[in-house]
């Protein structure tokens, strides 16, 4: 390619002469001669310098679309070290394919709610019933349901799933979701107020640890669409007013 500045559009200065020894003594020897004969190549010179323009430019514009439109900041919470506080009492299930399959969590974008849709049990009877899940025969398939945490008709907050690993419960959107659970006492689906206060206590917890706010919190029922948490869907003043509390013991953390 040197020699092309030693063709006529681009007269060559002295020292080029005296360089110009070294280059040929390579195996260019051969590429050398080649352009010199193919000066009209030297036509087209300025068409590959637009076209390399455009090419610079049509980057820059998908770069700055990019920014703009795509970007997203790295994900920097280290799900493995968020620490359970002593009021959740963790009672992780056995690793399974139907309810702890042991597939990694890489980021958390939202905290969604359930109600158990069993009225009266208790948390440790939804705990046992997501690990008797292991039973089940893998050749015959079987039911898939997990829970991360869930809240107790007392108040009291078990954990199944440690966050860094992925639940069953809200498909399309167990990759990048934390679940909980919450007991009720009756069809209607509303929470006693002990479970109510714990839940607002776990979810703004949660928000701190995984850098989200209230606003990433969703209902079952944003996610597919499905009756969860029956009595926060039936009453939608009922969930902004659990928004607003959540809000409110994120401030006071
Ligand atoms: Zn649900």
């Amino acid at each position: 390619m040197q020699d092309h500045y030693n063709n006529d559009i681009h007269p060559a200065p002295s020292d080029r002469q005296v360089f110009r020894p070294e280059i040929s003594d390579t195996s260019d020897r051969q590429t050398a001669g080649r352009s010199r004969r193919q000066r009209p190549f030297d036509r087209f010179l300025p068409y590959l310098l637009l076209a390399l323009l455009l090419l610079i430019g049509l980057g820059a514009g998908i770069g700055v679309g990019y920014r703009i439109w795509g970007y997203e900041a790295p994900y920097t919470v280290n799900l493995k070290a968020v620490e359970t506080p002593d009021w959740i009492e963790q009672k992780f299930l056995r690793k399974n394919i139907f309810s702890r399959p042991d597939v990694s969590m890489r980021e958390v974008k939202n905290i969604v709610i359930h109600y158990v849709g069993n009225p009266g049990t208790s948390a440790e009877a939804n705990q046992r019933y997501f690990d008797s899940l292991a039973d089940q025969d893998p050749e015959q398939g079987g039911t898939s349901s997990s829970s991360h945490f869930i809240v107790g008709l007392e108040g009291e907050v078990l954990q199944c799933i440690p966050v860094s690993e992925i639940s069953y419960a809200n498909a399309p959107r167990n990759f990048d979701t934390v679940t909980i659970e919450v007991c009720h006492p009756d069809e209607t689906g509303k929470f006693t107020d002990a479970s109510y206060n714990a839940l607002v206590k776990l979810t703004a917890w949660l928000c701190g640890e995984l850098e989200l706010d209230a606003n990433d919190v969703i209902r079952h029922y944003d996610v597919n669409g499905k009756s969860c948490p029956r009595y926060y869907v039936d009453h939608g003043d009922a969930w902004k007013q659990f928004l607003k509390d959540v809000k409110a013991a994120l401030k006071n953390q």
